[in-house]
């Protein structure tokens, strides 16, 4: 066998990464969401692969980018004035080495085969990092539910799971929620599941009601995971969310629970969003109005200003990035900070950004970012709390027993803190001493690629 230099090395890895990225490309063709995330996630891999070409040996990278399988089917429903009415259902089961399929169900009009795919192939580095047996998936619908009726919604659902019920369970596939699918649509899915499979089975699916499974601090997990991990980040500069300036994009659930624990370390947030607009508040958001307002009106962020007639609501919600801040926690959707958003940010002295959101940030705002040194959490790593306490409530329904609202926090902020480190040492390791993107990657793909080369060719 002959040796490599380590410059032969580093082209073999390269041009390895390069075909597997054109492969993918061909394979998939008009899936740009999809094509972003496996850049991302490939470019930051050649360093691994120069010094561990046995993965390239057993094809790793090919192997982890074709998911096992991806389901798609029609979801009739009736709408409210007796309309037929039809979208279509996503799931996309993409590695299953270290656990159960696990990641979220989707119902946005923007949810196509792209948007799941790319999702889903996160999500297998993302569940890899958390230190927990599951391994990647995600799902979905084009439906919106937006100003639909509670029956409308109601019987949407049920439609969905009637299909997907086939292909999940508690041993096989778990899904969540994500944008669009809070507690009432899995409150709905859970019904459903439960009527057509005769049994309880807790376990299929996460964030479920207090009071039939589900798991306290589920709710908060994401957004408190988040300002977690961001708190690491400035902690390594000396630096704190006490007296800090806050903007956080959305007013969904990843959005209210980072606003939340934010403030309780001492933080002003000045502004949020919906998909219409944003608001400015210099006094500090009202938390309470803005959980009334969306958590159980479910109307319009605009409507923040009649209880706060200082804030002012500007409309079209990209303008978010131009309010200065210390601190920008982007919590809404994916590519929502382009470069011309990230320079403005730096221009206001910006000094760290936690994703939130999945892949809010394209590789040309990562890339302006890193160039200026700001404190930079990808979402994989950031957002990762989610998905983690969901395997926590996992393993409540399998012992039956439920833990208080400390244990699983406690358990939780362990966690975020164990995959801040783990993102640290492997870009050490890989000579990327501080980028926690390389950091992520490899230390979520290390342990996928280990799992899949012990598991044979399956
Ligand atoms: P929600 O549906 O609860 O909230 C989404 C928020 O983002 C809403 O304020 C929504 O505004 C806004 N939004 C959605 N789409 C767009 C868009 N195209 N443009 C601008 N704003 C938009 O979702 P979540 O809070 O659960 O999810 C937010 C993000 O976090 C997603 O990227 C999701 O994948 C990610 N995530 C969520 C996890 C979870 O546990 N829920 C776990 C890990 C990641 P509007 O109401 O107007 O649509």
């Amino acid at each position: 066998m002959t040796t490599l230099t380590s410059a032969q090395a580093q082209t073999s890895a390269e041009s390895y990464v390069q075909s597997v990225y054109e492969n993918v490309v061909r394979r998939n063709p008009h899936e740009a969401e999809f094509h972003q995330a496996v850049k991302e996630i490939f470019d930051s891999l050649v360093p691994v692969f120069a010094v561990h070409p046995e993965y390239i040996e057993h094809n790793i990278l090919e192997r982890i980018a074709e998911p096992d399988r991806v389901v798609t089917f029609r979801v009739p429903w009736v709408d409210d004035e007796g309309n037929v009415r039809v979208n279509r259902g996503f799931r996309v089961q993409f590695n299953s080495v270290l656990g159960p399929y696990k990641g979220g169900i989707r119902f946005h009009p923007s949810v196509n085969a792209s948007i799941v795919k790319f999702l889903g192939f996160e999500q297998i580095f993302k569940n890899s990092l958390t230190g927990q047996p599951i391994g990647g998936g995600k799902g979905g619908s084009d439906f919106d539910p937006k100003g639909k009726s509670d029956g409308e919604v109601m019987r949407f659902t049920q439609s969905f799971m009637t299909e997907l019920y086939k292909y999940i369970g508690p041993d096989t596939d778990v899904p969540a929620g994500d944008i669009g699918v809070g507690a009432r649509e899995i409150g709905f899915m859970f019904g459903q599941y439960k009527r057509i499979r005769g049994g309880n089975e807790a376990g299929v699916l996460t964030g479920k009601g207090i009071g039939y499974g589900g798991s306290l601090a589920r709710k908060e997990a994401t957004g408190y995971g988040c300002v977690y991990f961001v708190q690491e980040m400035l902690a390594s500069r000396g630096l704190s969310f006490r007296d800090s300036t806050v903007v956080v994009s959305g007013s969904g659930n990843v959005s209210i629970y980072a606003i939340e624990k934010a403030q309780q370390l001492g933080a002003k947030v000045v502004a949020c969003s919906d998909s219409d607009g944003y608001i400015y508040d210099p006094d500090g958001l009202d938390l309470e109005t803005i959980k009334q307002l969306k958590e159980v009106e479910r109307k319009r962020i605009k409507e923040y200003t009649l209880a706060r007639p200082q804030a002012v609501y500007t409309e079209g919600c990209s303008g978010i990035w131009s309010v200065p801040s210390d601190i920008a926690l982007p919590c809404a959707t994916q590519n929502e900070i382009d470069e011309q958003a990230a320079l403005l940010l730096i221009e206001n002295g910006v000094k760290a950004i936690g994703e939130g959101a999945n892949m809010p940030c394209n590789l040309e705002a990562i890339g302006a970012f890193q160039r200026e040194d700001v404190l930079f959490g990808p979402a994989k790593a950031a957002n990762a709390g989610g998905v983690a306490v969901s395997a926590l409530e996992m393993a409540q329904n399998s012992m039956r027993l439920a833990w208080t609202f400390e244990e699983v926090d406690a358990k939780l902020h362990e966690i975020m803190r164990n995959i801040y480190g783990r993102c640290v040492d492997a870009a050490e390791r890989y000579g990327y001493s501080g980028n926690l993107v390389v950091g992520a990657n490899i230390a979520g793909f290390v342990k996928v690629a280990d799992a899949a080369i012990a598991q044979g060719v399956v």
